[in-house]
């Protein structure tokens, strides 16, 4: 069963307060509103009626009556998302607070176009729903991450490096087709940094990166997402010096993914006479100690890093957060620090943290979930 929430503007707010986790009686939605009690009180019943939130138990105790506790019912539906990667998805079913029900990761190549992957993906949705759900408990909105940059406005991929035939594609238009509901399409990197986001709380200015077979960026300013014009946090062709040239994916020369992402490390260290298939493989040499991937990691980190004082000296971060395959070989890390600590002003770097990121490998489709929840309760 696929259906639209029931519920606008105020209704929403406050469906919103408690999926989240930042209300859980009527006085906290009444306190977190700013409405008045009775009209909480009256769109509460309302949310229950249409079977989308239950009263039960009681909530934490601030002395006198306890409050009921408000929590979302288990039938008010689930959200599926995927994040799509260059040769497999990652799936999930999230109920309405994020909260993963099912995760599952399909073989997937990204280079059979748009309509065979999106439609692998559905069915693979589909599947799911009919094995873990129960017919009773609606889909309320699909979303996906694709590995290149999506105009916020069409919801379409524009000129993506490696996905041939992409390039334009009316991915939301084509899944909506199929489920009539409402549809997220993001950026991988910015889904990661709004999962990523939630595992660093009170911390309002992020950067995320993402570093695997590319290299990917986003950022969260003052809590949310920063979209820009859709391409904002892309620094994997900001141009590095070199003494070589080397001609990136994008048709321009040395930027830096075309020297410090996995796929990067991998052709050169076919060149070096190391054949290797996957970033995870090039992880393994360097916790081996060949020496020749991690002296190839570590100069990576470095010119991520070079990259990184700019925008650490212009944006003030709170958190370098790093993840991606490649972010398991340690050497990254350290020499991403050692870059933007030595070159960039104190004040902004007294309180930065450059850490690995926390939220794991769920960390895109926790971002998906809460984005999703966005547009559904648009
Ligand atoms: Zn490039």
């Amino acid at each position: 069963m696929k259906q639209r929430l029931p519920v606008q503007g105020a209704q929403g707010d406050l469906l919103r307060l408690v999926a989240t986790g930042a209300a859980e009686s009527r006085a906290g939605l009444a306190r977190m509103s700013g409405l008045a009690a009775s009209s909480v009180s009256l769109r509460v019943e309302e949310l229950i009626e249409a079977g989308l939130l239950v009263e039960e138990g009681s909530g934490t105790s601030r002395g006198g009556r306890r409050p009921r506790r408000l929590c979302l019912s288990p039938t008010a539906g689930v959200l599926a998302v995927a994040d799509l990667g260059a040769h497999h998805a990652r799936l999930g079913l999230l109920d309405l607070s994020g909260a993963p029900l099912v995760v599952e990761e399909v073989p997937c190549e990204i280079t059979e176009g748009p309509e065979a992957t999106l439609d692998l993906l559905a069915d693979a949705f589909d599947r799911l729903l009919a094995e873990r759900v129960p017919p009773s408990v609606p889909l309320r909105g699909v979303g996906t991450g694709v590995p290149g940059p999506v105009d916020p406005a069409t919801l379409r991929v524009v000129t993506p490096s490696r996905m041939p035939g992409w390039n334009d594609f009316p991915v939301a238009d084509h899944l909506r087709a199929r489920y009539d509901l409402p549809v997220l399409v993001e950026n991988d990197a910015n889904l990661m940094a709004a999962g990523e986001a939630r595992s660093w709380p009170g911390r309002e200015n992020l950067m995320v990166l993402k570093v695997g077979t590319g290299i990917g960026c986003g950022a969260i300013v003052d809590g949310r997402l920063h979209r820009g014009r859709g391409a904002a946090g892309d620094i994997s062709h900001v141009r590095v010096s070199s003494d070589s040239s080397v001609i990136c994916a994008c048709g321009h020369h040395d930027c830096l993914e075309a020297y410090a992402s996995g796929a990067a490390l991998i052709a050169a260290l076919a060149d070096a006479g190391v054949a290797v298939r996957h970033t995870s493989d090039v992880v393994d040499l360097v916790n081996d100690a060949v020496p020749e991937a991690t002296s190839m990691v570590r100069t990576a980190g470095r010119r991520i890093g070079e990259v990184l004082t700019v925008l650490v000296n212009f944006f003030n971060p709170d958190v370098v957060a790093v993840g991606g395959s490649l972010s398991a070989a340690e050497p990254l890390i350290t020499s991403i620090r050692a870059a933007v600590y030595e070159r960039c002003l104190p004040l902004a770097t007294r309180d930065l943290e450059i850490a690995p990121a926390r939220a794991g490998r769920d960390a895109a489709l926790l971002g998906a979930g809460s984005l999703l929840l966005d547009a559904v309760l648009a």
